[in-house]
Formats: C-alpha cells, sequence, structure tokens
C-alpha cells in the first residue's frame, strides 16, 4: 500500500477519490502534481494494471519525473514488477504521436509521417505567401502561422471577422498549408491533436479500444488545455468518467496558443457529477513570498478568489533592483548568485533566472560565462531543430538511402526546382496505392503521362542528381586519393544551390550567412564523428552512413529535452516555468514592454501577463529578487525603460528596494577579479 499520511486531508481526499470525475482547483505549490503522483501509485497499488492508466503532463521532464516518482512511492526502483505495466505518462502532444504512429494509416497518411517543427512550418507559410505574393499584402510569415493554428484549431471568430476577399484568400493559404503538409506526409504539431481527434471522430472502433486501454485518466496543469485537448479527454473518458484533472486558473498563461480558462471553469458543465477539491496550504514558499503572489493576482478580475498560506515562516524581503542597463542587471544577477553560492554555500542547481522573452538570455549567459558559472537554457532552440540542419540532414540521409521517404520528401524541392506540393502530393498518392517507397513512384512518374512534362523533367533532375552523388561518393573511399572530409560535402550543398538559397532565404543577410555557417560547422562535426567511428575501410557514403547513425534526429524531438544534469544555474523562460521550484529565484526585465509585454496592451492580454508574473513569483521557495533596467540597448541604442507597472501592485511591506548604482555592483570588467578574490576569501 502507498503510506498516504504525506498527504493533507484534501489531499488525501484527492487521492483516494478513484471512480468519476474530480477537479483539484488550487493556487501554487499547494501539492496539486503531488496528488496526481500519489494518486497513480495509490490505483496501481489497489490493483488496477500500470497501462490502464494515462497522466499528461505539460513537459516530458515532468512526465519522466513523474514516472519516478510513481516507482519510488510504490518501492519499484531497483527490481520489482517488470515494466510492462507501467502507466503511460506523457505530454498530450506525445501521447498524440503515440496514437498516431499506431492508427495513422486509418487516416491515409504512411506510418511513417514526419513531425514538422516550427522552423519548417514556417518556411512553407513563406513558401505559399511568396507563391500568392500578388494578393498577400507584406504579412509577418509568424503571424501567419499563428492565425492558421488558432483557426485549426477551431477558433473561427478571427476569420469571421474578414472581409470576403480576405477570407477567399484565407482560406486558400490555408488548404495551400495543409496541401504542403500532405505532400510531405508530414503532420505540425496542431495535427498531434486534431488527427487523434478525427480519429476518435471517424473511427468508433478505435475510440473503443482506447476507452478500454485508458481506464485511468489524470491530468496536471489543466488550465493550459485548449479546446482540442479538451474534446480528447472527453472522448476518452465517456464511458468510464474516471478522469481527474488538476490545475489552477491563476496560473493559466497559454491563452496565445489557444489554452482556454473557461475549460476550467465550466468543467463542471460537462461532468455535473464533478467533484471538486480546494487546496489552500502551500507547502512551497514562505509567507513573504506568498504574499507578494496574493496581492498581485488579487488584481485580476476574471478568477476564483483564493488565499495561500504555508507554515514555512516570514523569510527574507523579496529584494527589489534597478539597474542603468541589461548588461548591467545581468552582471548583477551574477554576482548575487556567486555571492549566494561562496557565502551561503548555496549550489547553482538551486538558483534560477527567470525572463519573459528568449533574447533575453543572452547577456546572462555573457555575464554567466564570464564569471565562469555553469548554466543550462531551457526552453530555447536545439541546434537540431533548425531548418536547414534538418534539410541537410534529409539530405544526406536521402543520399544514404533514397528510399527513406520522409527525407526524400523533405528534400524534393530543396532548393527549389519546380517539384511543387501539388506534384509531390500525387506521387505521394501514387507510392500509397502501389505500395512502394516514394522514390520508387518518383522513377515511375518521371515516365507517366499524367505528369506534365515540365514536372517530368524537374523529376529526372532530382533523381540524376541523386543518383550521380551515390555512384559518385560510393567510389570515393581510402586509397582513391579523392578528397574525403567536409569540405567535400559543403561543396556538395554549394552546387546544389543550397546555400544560395539559405543566403537569399531571409531579409537580413547576416542572418542568411549565419545559416550557411550553421550547416559548414555542422558539417565539419559529423565528419568528425564519421571519422571517429567508422572503419577505415569504407566508401565515403559508407562513412556518411555511420556518421549519421550518430546524430540522433530523434522525430519526437519537438519539445526541448533538458541538458545534462550536474551544478548548474537555470535560465528559464516565464512559460517554461510552470511547475517547477527553485529555492532562490531571479526574475529580471521587470519593465513595460517585456512585461507585460508590448503586445499584451495592444491585444488586451493584461491579465494573462499578470498571471505569468505570478507564476514566475511562485516558483521562489526562500528567496526572489527582483530587477528592471533604466534603459536597454536595442539595435545598438539605448532606449529608457519603464518599471513594470506590476511591480506596484506588490506590498511595499514585503519589499525591500536597492539601488545598484554602478557604485554598488563592481563594473562589469572587473567582475571576474572580484569573484577570483571571492572564491579565495573562501576557499
Ligand atoms: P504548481 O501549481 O506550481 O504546479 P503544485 O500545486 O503542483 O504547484 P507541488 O509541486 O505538487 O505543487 O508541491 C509543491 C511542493 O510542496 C513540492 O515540493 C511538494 O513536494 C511539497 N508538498 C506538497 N504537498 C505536501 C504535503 N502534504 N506535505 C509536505 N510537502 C508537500
Ligand atoms: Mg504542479
Amino acid at each position: 500500500m502507498v503510506n498516504l499520511s504525506q498527504l493533507n486531508p484534501q489531499q488525501r481526499e484527492a487521492v483516494e477519490t478513484v471512480d468519476g470525475p474530480v477537479l483539484v482547483l488550487a493556487g501554487a505549490g499547494t501539492g496539486k502534481t503531488r496528488v496526481i503522483t500519489y494518486r497513480i501509485a495509490h490505483l496501481i497499488a489497489r490493483g488496477v494494471p500500470g497501462d490502464r492508466i494515462l497522466a499528461v503532463t505539460f513537459t516530458n521532464k515532468a512526465a519522466r519525473e513523474m514516472l519516478e516518482r510513481v516507482e519510488t512511492l510504490l518501492g519499484r526502483r531497483g527490481g520489482g514488477p517488470a515494466a510492462g505495466s507501467r502507466p503511460l505518462i506523457c505530454t498530450f502532444h506525445s501521447f498524440g504521436v503515440r496514437l498516431l504512429r499506431r492508427y495513422i494509416e486509418r487516416l491515409g497518411y504512411k506510418r511513417n509521417f514526419v513531425i514538422y517543427s516550427e522552423s519548417d512550418q514556417l518556411a512553407l507559410v513563406r513558401r505559399i505567401l511568396g507563391r500568392f505574393a500578388g494578393g498577400v499584402p507584406r504579412v509577418d510569415p509568424w503571424v501567419v502561422l499563428g492565425w492558421l493554428s488558432r483557426w485549426r484549431n477551431g477558433d473561427v471568430a478571427l476569420w469571421q471577422r474578414l472581409d470576403e476577399e480576405s477570407r477567399l484568400l484565407a482560406e486558400r493559404v490555408r488548404s495551400a498549408y495543409e496541401q504542403g503538409l500532405r505532400a510531405c506526409n508530414a503532420v505540425d504539431f496542431d495535427d498531434l491533436l486534431l488527427l487523434p481527434l478525427r480519429l476518435f471522430r471517424e473511427h468508433p472502433d478505435v475510440l473503443a479500444e482506447c476507452q478500454e486501454r485508458y481506464r485511468y485518466v489524470l491530468v496536471d496543469e489543466y488550465q493550459d488545455t485548449n479546446a482540442v485537448q479538451l474534446e480528447l479527454l472527453r472522448c476518452l473518458v465517456a464511458r468510464h468518467r474516471n478522469l481527474c484533472v488538476v490545475g489552477d486558473d491563476d496560473q493559466s498563461i497559454y491563452g496565445w496558443r489557444g489554452a482556454d480558462l473557461t475549460n476550467v471553469l465550466n468543467l463542471e458543465a460537462h461532468f455535473p457529477e464533478l467533484r471538486v477539491i480546494r487546496l489552500e496550504q502551500n507547502y512551497r514558499s514562505t509567507n513573504t513570498i506568498l504574499r507578494a503572489a496574493n496581492a498581485l493576482i488579487r488584481q485580476n478580475a476574471r478568477r476564483r478568489p483564493k488565499q495561500l498560506w504555508s507554515r514555512r515562516g516570514e523569510g527574507a524581503k523579496i529584494v527589489l533592483r534597478v539597474y542603468a542597463d541589461e548588461a548591467e542587471e545581468a552582471a548583477g544577477v551574477v554576482e548575487a548568485i556567486e555571492r549566494k553560492r561562496l557565502l551561503q554555500r548555496v549550489p547553482w542547481s538551486a538558483q534560477a533566472v527567470l525572463f519573459r522573452t528568449n533574447g533575453q538570455a543572452r547577456p546572462l549567459e555573457m555575464a554567466l560565462r564570464r564569471a565562469g558559472v555553469r548554466y543550462r537554457v531551457v526552453g530555447g532552440q536545439s541546434f537540431f531543430d533548425r531548418r536547414e540542419i534538418r534539410d541537410v540532414v534529409a539530405w544526406l540521409k536521402t543520399l544514404v538511402n533514397p528510399e527513406d521517404d520522409v527525407s526524400l520528401l523533405r528534400i524534393a524541392n530543396v532548393p527549389p526546382r519546380g517539384l511543387g506540393e501539388e506534384t509531390m502530393e500525387r506521387v505521394l498518392a501514387l507510392s500509397v496505392e502501389r505500395h512502394v517507397p516514394v522514390y520508387h513512384a518518383l522513377r515511375e512518374a518521371m515516365t507517366s503521362d499524367r505528369f506534365t512534362a515540365r514536372a517530368r523533367q524537374a523529376m529526372v533532375g532530382l533523381v540524376e542528381t541523386i543518383e550521380e552523388a551515390r555512384r559518385a561518393w560510393s567510389l570515393v573511399g581510402p586509397g582513391t586519393g579523392s578528397a574525403f572530409g567536409a569540405e567535400a560535402w559543403i561543396g556538395f550543398f554549394e552546387r546544389l544551390g543550397y546555400f544560395e538559397m539559405l543566403r537569399r532565404s531571409e531579409k537580413d543577410a547576416e542572418a542568411g550567412e549565419n545559416r550557411v555557417q550553421n550547416v559548414r560547422e555542422f558539417l565539419t562535426d559529423l565528419m568528425q564523428r564519421g571519422n571517429g567511428t567508422a572503419e577505415v575501410e569504407g566508401s565515403a557514403l559508407d562513412r556518411l552512413q555511420t556518421a549519421l547513425e550518430t546524430v540522433t534526429l530523434d522525430a519526437e524531438r519537438f519539445e526541448e529535452e533538458e541538458q545534462p544534469a550536474g551544478d548548474a544555474v537555470t535560465l528559464i523562460t516565464m512559460h517554461s516555468c510552470k511547475g517547477l521550484e527553485f529555492p532562490h529565484v531571479y526574475i529580471v526585465g521587470l519593465e513595460e514592454g517585456l512585461l507585460p509585454h508590448a503586445r499584451s496592451t495592444l491585444e488586451g492580454t493584461i491579465e494573462e501577463e499578470r498571471r505569468l508574473f505570478y507564476v514566475a513569483i511562485t516558483r521562489a521557495m526562500e528567496t526572489l529578487e527582483l530587477s528592471h533596467c533604466e534603459g536597454r540597448r536595442k539595435y545598438g541604442d539605448r532606449t529608457p525603460c519603464q518599471p513594470s507597472r506590476f511591480l506596484q501592485e506588490l506590498p511595499e511591506e514585503v519589499l525591500v528596494r536597492v539601488n545598484s548604482g554602478p557604485a554598488a555592483a563592481p563594473p562589469v570588467d572587473s567582475a571576474r577579479d572580484w569573484f577570483a578574490r571571492m572564491r579565495e576569501a573562501v576557499g
């Protein structure tokens, strides 16, 4: 049996109410995630087979950690019952991938579909906008992507406001987008949820199988589910109704991604028998931190009132600092981190720096490096997710194995050679019809009068490029005296016209050149790996294959994995920090325009920005430092900044204001000496 004595009575009720729908609605740090974890363990201990349980978490990392805790609670670590009956703990999107890998053929896709990263999606939208250039005024592809996503997720309001002509255009863009995906046997992030829902709706047998399989469904961070996710959940639990969701309406921060607060507020409408459980004791933070959080969030009109308290004492006051600019701010934060570490023996890993936008990480990274502080950035874009790296890998994989459909479809028209989406979709259809790889279908299409002469010529061009390169590279080997390394591959992409395409794909010449540079670096690194692992024998093509195998480009890598553990400071955006906790937290850049973000004033999402700040504050367990700058460099110029309006909403008595003028903090350049002296002094 699982020991439930480490839960308070309300938590215990939530864990023990195993049948029927349960909602735990409670503030930050009150043990909601703990409830989910204990509940899974409790179900298994009561004899429910693990694999009948599905728990949805917000990140893959959270999922892994939860699984570990469950196994600890069950006393299963290091031996114990076989892994066969493990619960499925994953994100909504991984759950979608899992369903699609199993059933996607029912929807007319090939099983080895590929998942488009954001940069792939963006490239597709750019191509489409280019094609419709005449009719589309200069629009930002990012914005279009955002619209498409909202539209595809059922938000029609946006489109209803358009005039007739724009709506027609929008519809063409949407259908070109969907066709573009289909042509590459690709799905995007939204499809990972939309397609499973379609499966459930169009294939009742699939739904019945899943309902039978997942008898108990649990959801963490429920406040950030969107309409499609709720629909998926409703389908899954329609028969057994064993749904347990936990969430906090005050922490809903994904409205821009379609998350819908009313999902929380209206759950009762869907489940009249819903048992609602509230938790008010916070186990994470000091009362000082909670007082700040409570006062802040009280300013939001649309919420269910709640008041957090804790037994962790008053704790230190919240420090509020003003810096001249972002470089000084970064240096100041690093100094505070090192002070804690050297004087109070607080490890780096117990400290985290939170910020509103990804770009704010850069000055921090520079200051941390200068001071020799180890850190990890959570939530940034992985090198391997970059569009140019994925293109190049797809090309190389095609050369190694032209029957790799996914890679071939990706590169068929990269750089553009007149094999547009429409043509490739027809080639793909042919391959599905004949049950052959796309490459074979392509060779058949080359001679088929079902395709235009222009398309056929483009196909011949592609096949010849692939065949020639394969022939040439398989002849090159040790002893043939020919060039073997990265430079030869770089030459290949140069001749292909790929670098030219990269250079032209960006408005900004430097950005294009950066992409070219990324490819060069990647190829150099790849060939070194190949040389390190492959036998001396074998052709260049064999070596390439070995090298590629060392690159794990897992299709499911759409979510940032955490970098290796160890003692390191965490740099993280406010959006990514949900559910986490750190003893010492620094929140930087608390300025109008950053938080609340400039966009939010226009879009009327100030309350969501306030919730974001609330999430950030409530990550802190012991100490919290806030800071803002008087000015910030933007494209070389220094622009003045106003402190965030949210700072005025914090009660004065929990704050200590420190004016970190140049006199208080050591000048940036001498920071290193200062740290050296500190280290020496402390030993
Ligand atoms: P968030 O809203 O930020 O996701 P949460 O409600 O999920 O927070 P948890 O992360 O589950 O809260 O718990 C916060 C901290 O309090 C954790 O360190 C957890 O171990 C601890 N905790 C929760 N409940 C108890 C309890 N009954 N006794 C002791 N510690 C607890
Ligand atoms: Mg949680």
